[in-house]
């Protein structure tokens, strides 16, 4: 039986206890680039660039959904941004806190699931991310509901995720988890994999424009991640609330 590390607050429904035991219980290694979380820090040059360079996150209220030990949080900070990061494992929040006293950086780090947030603070976020957590959810439409209602008119949200065709089964299921070993076997479950028109269907219902979708992809030869209009595996999502 797994050890159960992580309770969420009652009152929530949108999560998958499993899921949340999954990273709390390697949550001590996040900060370790060599670990499973190398994934994680060798894209985030790659999508904190991506989003300053659309957000300008300088003197922005930003909210971090599903942050982790706090990769993306951290790095949204340092560039000047006033950041909240919210997510429902315990021991992963613990590492985020932690860490700050490395790092030297101010984050408001709180578990509390984002609907929940949502009800609390309607229209007081300039920018959104919520990175490679949507599938790890049952219900991730009501995070994109909750994200548009959180954002500014005008504001941006970024959501990144799995794309669900046969390659990214083959290159983030059998291609990471059991022959590459990038990640634990079990880290990703297809069926929760999103394509990214259903996700588009979901941001424009919710009041999001969608305003790009790009590609991240990694080279196993070279074991570089860029960039790129290949959407197939995993992809990045922007959209902007309607003022
Ligand atoms: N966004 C971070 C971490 C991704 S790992 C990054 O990209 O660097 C996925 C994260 O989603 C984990 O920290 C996990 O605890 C969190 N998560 C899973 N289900 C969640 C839920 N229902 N609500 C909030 N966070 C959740």
């Amino acid at each position: 039986m797994i050890e159960q590390t992580s309770s969420p607050p009652h009152n929530t429904t949108n999560v998958d206890p499993a899921e949340l035991d999954k990273f709390s219980q390697l949550a001590s290694r996040w900060w370790d680039p060599q670990s499973e979380f190398r994934p994680l820090h060798e894209i985030n040059p790659l999508r904190l660039n991506f989003i300053n360079g659309i957000a300008g996150l300088a003197g922005k209220q930003v909210l971090d959904v599903g942050c982790g030990g706090g990769i993306l949080t951290e790095a949204m900070a340092s560039c000047g941004a006033s950041v909240t990061g919210i997510d429902l494992a315990t021991k992963p929040l613990e590492v985020a806190k932690l860490h700050l006293l490395e790092s030297g950086l101010t984050v408001d780090y709180q578990q509390i699931a984002v609907e929940a947030m949502a009800e609390a603070h309607p229209a007081q976020f300039d920018v959104i991310t919520c990175m490679e957590m949507l599938e790890h959810v049952p219900d991730p439409d009501s995070v994109v509901r909750a994200c548009a209602t959180l954002l500014k008119p005008g504001g941006h949200a970024f959501f990144a995720t799995l794309n669900r065709n046969p390659k990214s089964y083959l290159y983030a299921i059998i291609g990471a988890e059991y022959i590459l070993k990038l990640l634990p076997r079990g880290t990703h479950d297809y069926k929760r994999f999103i394509k990214p028109a259903e996700l588009a269907h979901t941001c424009r219902h919710a009041g999001l424009e969608l305003k790009q979708i790009i590609g991240m992809s990694y080279n196993p030869l070279t074991k570089i991640y860029t960039l790129s209009p290949d959407t197939d595996v995993n992809y990045l999502l922007h959209t902007q609330k309607l003022k």
